[in-house]
């Protein structure tokens, strides 16, 4: 880690960086707020909790003057600090969206299951690695919150922008100081890799398309990821322009992969479109995104008509069937 792990970015927006993830993902939170004050994401279990206690006593405050603890979404590596920070900050609440109820209660299985639908390729992998989804257990929210939703914290108001773009639930929020937005990872996860996108299983291209459309036309001054640095002013467009080239990159390169061969499987584009665009994932991400990526550029494919899904083919494989005029 270079540089100070606590930064403020603004006099009321605060950075904590944790230790960097295999890509060198930054495990990252915000303190945000003047009167209350709100942790948004909580990074992994244990990485910022000394952090956000000296975040809060640098704006000479007391933990008893945290009052929320927004969660952008249930992923292990925004939310599995929630539980030791609840009790460092007992005034705190715990906010997230009402579609993460069922994850709440049972967030191992759920995320497993549903949200990264788990093979058995995936089990035996994790079996040997660190299963980031060990690091959660069930926890209560104390606030369940909608799209649209507000909440005062002194200075300005934070709202809730819903779109379930990186997973089901998922929340980004607009804080009306600053014009700052808090989008978790409605982008990028490996800092400056536009193609590091992840659209899981529980989440939709559509919403996620819907998403970036929300943050080209919005009028952002600050744009806070959860795992890469903030950006402001004029390099914010440009940053969110550039994860819409590398989706549709990807998308290309996909076409072309099916155009060279008729029958092809998940695992054979994957492998494909990876070495053909050079994209590496790191743990755990190498097991987690490759796949939930292609099933939703496929299922966009498929929706257009312009790919065909052979159920009768075990495994599956799929074809492109749109003439090739389409795609010159
Ligand atoms: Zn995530």
């Amino acid at each position: 880690m270079i540089g100070d792990p606590i930064k403020s970015i603004k006099e009321t927006i605060s950075v904590v960086d944790g230790p960097q993830g295999d890509g060198g993902e930054l495990t990252r939170g915000y303190l945000v707020g003047k009167d209350n004050l709100a942790i948004i994401d909580t990074g992994t279990k244990g990485s910022l909790d000394t952090l956000f206690q000296e975040a809060v006593v640098n704006r000479n405050k007391n933990p008893k003057d945290v009052k929320y603890i927004f969660l952008t979404h249930p992923h292990p590596d925004t939310m599995a600090g929630v539980y030791r920070l609840k009790k460092i900050f007992t005034k705190a609440q715990i906010a997230i969206n009402q579609k993460c109820e069922e994850v709440a209660k049972n967030p191992k299985n759920v995320l497993k299951v549903k949200y990264f639908k788990y093979t058995k390729k995936e089990r035996l992998y994790f079996a040997i690695r660190k299963d980031p989804f060990d690091e959660l257990e069930r926890f209560k929210p104390d606030i369940l919150f909608k799209d649209g939703d507000k909440f005062d914290l002194g200075d300005g108001k934070l709202m809730v922008i819903n779109y379930d773009s990186h997973c089901l639930g998922h929340s980004m929020f607009f804080y009306t100081t600053e014009r700052t937005m808090f989008i978790g990872d409605a982008l990028s996860i490996y800092p400056s890799l536009p193609h590091s996108y992840l659209i899981d299983h529980s989440a939709s291209y559509k919403q996620w398309f819907s998403n970036i459309e929300f943050l080209l036309k919005a009028k952002i001054s600050v744009l806070c990821p959860a795992h890469d640095l903030e950006q402001e002013g004029r390099h914010v467009k440009p940053y969110i322009e550039d994860v819409v080239r590398a989706f549709n990159e990807f998308e290309s390169q996909l076409v072309m992969s099916m155009l060279e061969r008729k029958f092809l499987t998940v695992d054979d584009l994957i492998e494909r479109v990876h070495s053909a665009q050079g994209i590496k994932w790191y743990h755990p991400y190498n097991v987690l995104a490759p796949r939930a990526n292609m099933n939703a550029h496929l299922n966009k494919l498929v929706d257009e008509k312009k790919v065909k899904r052979n159920d009768k083919h075990d495994p599956v494989t799929y074809t492109y069937m749109a003439s090739k005029k389409d795609w010159y």
